[in-house]
């Protein structure tokens, strides 16, 4: 896996980047949960699943369909699926899609279920930029370290400068936005 830390940035980055008129803090709060679910399923090691299970660690609930359902649930579920239907709906099903698309992109462990429970395959990127968090290990180690840096090059420095772009774009449709009607006012 990726850090707990670490996997909240994808849904913080589209947060940004879309503004709190269709994020509000409530659905990012949400978002952050649903990025960090899949990695409930540690606690299968603990009833004795074997990790290459299709219900062990980075299998089902790192599924696509397990996101299906976690935003589905949502979706039907809480007040803000309810006022934002599809908003709560493709917003959670990225979040927690994210989640399994960070994990394939890290170096260690078996790789990522997607198709589970369809398919046992376990699928890494070609490209394994995030070193991997060793489950258990404390985040001051020196191995612990080693992860966060790779992690802050590898997924915070690209959504800092995604999220950066997206304020620039949304400040200067605004300007725009205020200058047509500056314009058409005179
Ligand atoms: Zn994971």
């Amino acid at each position: 896996m990726a850090t707990i830390l670490t996997h909240p940035a994808v849904p913080l980055t589209v947060s940004v980047v879309l503004g709190r008129g269709i994020i509000p803090s409530r659905l990012l709060e949400f978002g952050v949960l649903c990025a960090i679910l899949p990695d409930v399923d540690v606690a299968m090691f603990k009833l004795g699943v074997p990790y290459e299970s299709i219900f062990g660690h980075r299998g089902f609930t790192h599924s696509i369909l397990f996101a299906l359902l976690i935003a589905m649930a949502f979706r039907y579920g809480s007040k803000i699926g309810r006022e934002r239907p599809w908003t709560t709906f493709l917003f959670l099903l990225f979040a927690t899609i994210s989640h399994g698309l960070l994990d394939a992109l890290t170096n260690g462990g078996l790789g990522v279920g997607f198709f589970a429970p369809f398919s046992g395959q376990r699928y890494f990127f070609p490209a394994q930029w995030i070193e991997v968090s060793p489950i258990g290990a404390g985040f001051f180690s020196a191995r612990g370290m080693a992860v966060l840096r790779s992690e802050l090059l590898a997924v915070w420095l690209p959504c800092v400068f995604v999220a950066l772009l997206g304020i620039a774009l949304r400040v200067n449709a605004k300007n725009v936005r205020g200058k047509s009607v500056n314009d058409s006012e005179k």
